[in-house]
C-alpha cells in the first residue's frame, strides 16, 4: 500500500528548512497552515464525506486548502473558475457540498443558488486563528478525497470520485519514474482545478521534498524568465507551441531544466522535434486522464519516441480491445486500463459507472495502439474515430500528416456527415505566421502519404482551433460548426 498524502506530508514537514514554494512557504509553514484549516473546516461543521467545492482563481492557497480537506476527510472538488454561476449550478446541485468557497466577487452568485458560501480570504482569516495541530482522524486509502467533474464535451459532466490512495499509488509511481528528488525545482504554471496542475504536479513536488516556483497564469515570459531557477516544467501542449514562438526560448535559457513533461492532449511530433531542434531537449510525453490519473509514460532513460505516450506506469496495466476481446500486439482499439489509478466511480451514478466498465478494466474512451517495443499510441478519442465508406479513419493519423506538411502550425480532423460516405474526413488547419494554406495543395500533398479514403474531403482555414483550459481541442464544437458541410449535395 502506498504512503498517504498527509503522512508525507508530515515526514517532509519533519525538515524545517525544506521550502515548498520558491519564495514563500516551507512545508512546515504549510502543514501548519493545513492544520489550520482543517481546524476552521471542522469549526464550520464540516465532516468526513462533506464536499467542499472550491471555485477561485489560481493562487497558492488552492493547494492548501486541498490538503487540509484531506487532512479533515472533506471531499476536495475544485472546480473551473472561467465557469460561468449557471454552470456552477451543475455541480452544486449534484455534489450538494456543504461548503463552498469561492473569490469574494463570486460568493453573491453563488448564495443565489443557495448554497452555504464562504469567500477565500474570510475562509483564510478564519483558519489564522485556529491552533496549527489538529487530531487528524484515521483515513483508510479506499476514502474519498476528491471529485472531480469531467470537462464534459459530451453531455453532462460527471463526477469523478478519486480516492486518497488513487492520487498516493500515482505519485509514488510518477516520482520513481520520473526521477523527482528534493533537489528538484518544479516550474508549475497549470491550472489548479484539473489532475494535471492539481495532482501530477503537486503531488510529484510533495512526494519528493521538491520545491516549485508557482505561476499563477501561464505566460511565455513569465515562464522563460523563471527558467533557470527550475529544473522541471510540466505543461500541456499549447505551453510548447507558445513557448516555441517567442525567440527567448534558446539552448542557454533551458540550460537549467533536466526534465520537460507533456500530456493533456496529443504533443504533435513536429513540435517535439521542433524542441529538440532548437533546446537540445527531448520532451517526455505522458498520457492520463481524470479517471485514471496517469496511466502511461516515455521513459526516462531510453528513447523518449515523439508521437506516442510511451508504456504502463508500474503497477498500471492496459490493454487494446476490440468488440469481441483484447486485440493481438500491434492491432488498433479501445484503451483499457486497470490497476490503483483508477477511479472509484462516477458520483451518483452506478449505472453510467457499469457501463464503463469491462470485466475490472475501465474502458477510457481513448483509442490507441502499442508498437513492437511496447510504446502507446493514441488514436484519438472513440467518438472522434471517423467511419468513412466503411474504412475506420484514426484522426491522430491524419493530423500527423497535416502537421509535418510546411505552413501547417495546428490541424484537427473530424468527421461531418456525408450522403454518399457516412462520414467523410474533414481538416480544421491553422497556418503558421506567415504561411499561406491552400486547400487544393494541402490535399495534394496528403497524397504520396496516406491512402485516398483518409484525405480530407474538405480542408477548412482556420484562425485558431477551438480549445478549453487544458489546451484541448473541443471536436465536438467542430463538428456541430461544420455539420452542413455536404448537407445540399
Ligand atoms: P482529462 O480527463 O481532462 O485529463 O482528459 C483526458 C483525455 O485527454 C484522455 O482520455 C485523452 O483523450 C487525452 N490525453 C491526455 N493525455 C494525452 C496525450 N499525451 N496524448 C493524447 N491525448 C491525451
Amino acid at each position: 500500500m502506498s504512503v498517504d498524502v498527509i503522512a508525507k506530508l508530515k515526514e517532509m514537514a519533519g525538515d524545517p528548512g525544506r521550502v515548498w514554494i520558491v519564495g514563500g512557504q516551507s512545508y512546515a509553514g504549510l502543514l501548519a497552515q493545513t492544520g489550520q484549516l482543517a481546524n476552521a473546516l471542522v469549526s464550520l461543521g464540516l465532516k468526513k464525506g462533506d464536499r467542499l467545492l472550491l471555485q477561485v482563481e489560481k493562487c497558492e492557497a488552492v493547494l492548501s486548502l486541498y490538503l487540509a480537506c484531506l487532512r479533515a476527510g472533506v471531499v476536495f472538488l475544485p472546480v473551473n473558475p472561467g465557469y460561468t454561476v449557471a454552470e456552477t449550478a451543475h455541480f452544486l446541485q449534484d455534489a450538494e457540498p456543504a461548503l463552498a468557497v469561492t473569490d469574494a466577487d463570486r460568493v453573491a452568485g453563488l448564495e443565489a443558488l443557495g448554497s452555504r458560501v464562504i469567500a477565500l480570504p474570510d475562509l483564510m482569516s478564519l483558519a489564522s486563528g485556529q491552533r496549527a495541530d489538529f487530531a487528524d482522524p484515521n483515513h483508510g486509502p479506499d476514502d474519498l478525497a476528491a471529485i472531480l467533474y469531467t470537462s464534459g464535451t459530451t453531455g453532462r459532466s460527471k463526477g469523478v470520485m478519486l480516492s486518497r490512495d488513487n492520487l498516493a499509488s500515482n505519485a509514488e509511481a510518477l516520482v520513481g519514474l520520473w526521477r523527482f528528488t528534493e533537489a528538484d525545482v518544479l516550474l508549475h504554471a497549470l491550472p489548479v482545478f484539473h489532475t494535471h496542475g492539481l495532482f501530477v504536479a503537486t503531488n510529484c513536488v510533495l512526494y519528493s521534498g521538491a520545491s516549485m516556483i508557482f505561476q499563477r497564469a501561464f505566460s511565455p515570459a513569465a515562464v522563460l524568465a523563471a527558467l533557470p531557477g527550475a529544473t522541471v516544467m510540466m505543461g500541456v501542449p499549447t505551453f510548447y507551441t507558445r513557448l516555441l514562438a517567442d525567440p527567448g526560448l534558446t539552448r542557454q535559457s533551458t540550460a537549467h531544466i533536466r526534465l520537460f513533461l507533456s500530456g493533456s492532449a496529443p504533443l504533435s511530433p513536429a513540435t517535439h522535434a521542433e524542441w529538440q531542434d532548437r533546446t537540445g531537449h527531448a520532451i517526455l510525453e505522458r498520457y492520463g486522464m481524470t479517471e485514471t490519473n496517469m496511466i502511461t509514460s516515455n521513459p526516462y532513460d531510453g528513447a523518449r519516441k515523439a508521437g506516442t505516450v510511451g508504456m504502463p506506469l508500474p503497477g498500471v496495466e492496459v490493454r487494446i480491445a476490440g468488440p469481441s476481446g483484447v486485440l493481438p500486439q500491434g492491432e488498433a482499439g479501445a484503451i483499457e486500463v486497470r490497476g490503483p489509478n483508477v477511479f472509484h466511480g462516477y458520483w451518483r451514478l452506478p449505472e453510467k459507472t457499469a457501463e464503463e466498465f469491462r470485466d475490472g478494466w475501465f474502458v477510457t474512451g481513448d483509442m490507441g495502439a502499442f508498437d513492437g517495443e511496447g510504446y502507446l499510441s493514441i488514436l484519438g478519442r472513440a467518438k472522434d474515430l471517423v467511419i468513412t465508406g466503411g474504412l475506420n479513419v484514426y484522426p491522430a493519423e491524419v493530423e500527423a500528416a497535416l502537421d509535418d506538411l510546411p505552413g501547417v502550425a495546428a490541424s484537427a480532423v473530424i468527421g461531418v456527415p456525408h450522403p454518399d460516405f457516412g462520414e467523410a474526413v474533414v481538416a480544421c488547419l491553422v497556418a503558421a505566421k506567415g504561411a499561406a494554406l491552400e486547400e487544393g495543395t494541402v490535399r495534394d500533398a496528403l497524397r504520396d502519404r496516406l491512402a485516398a479514403f483518409k484525405i480530407p474531403k474538405r480542408v477548412i482555414l482556420l484562425e485558431e482551433l477551438p480549445r478549453n483550459a487544458m489546451g484541448k481541442v473541443q471536436k465536438a464544437e467542430l463538428r456541430r460548426v461544420h455539420a452542413g458541410l455536404f448537407a445540399d449535395r
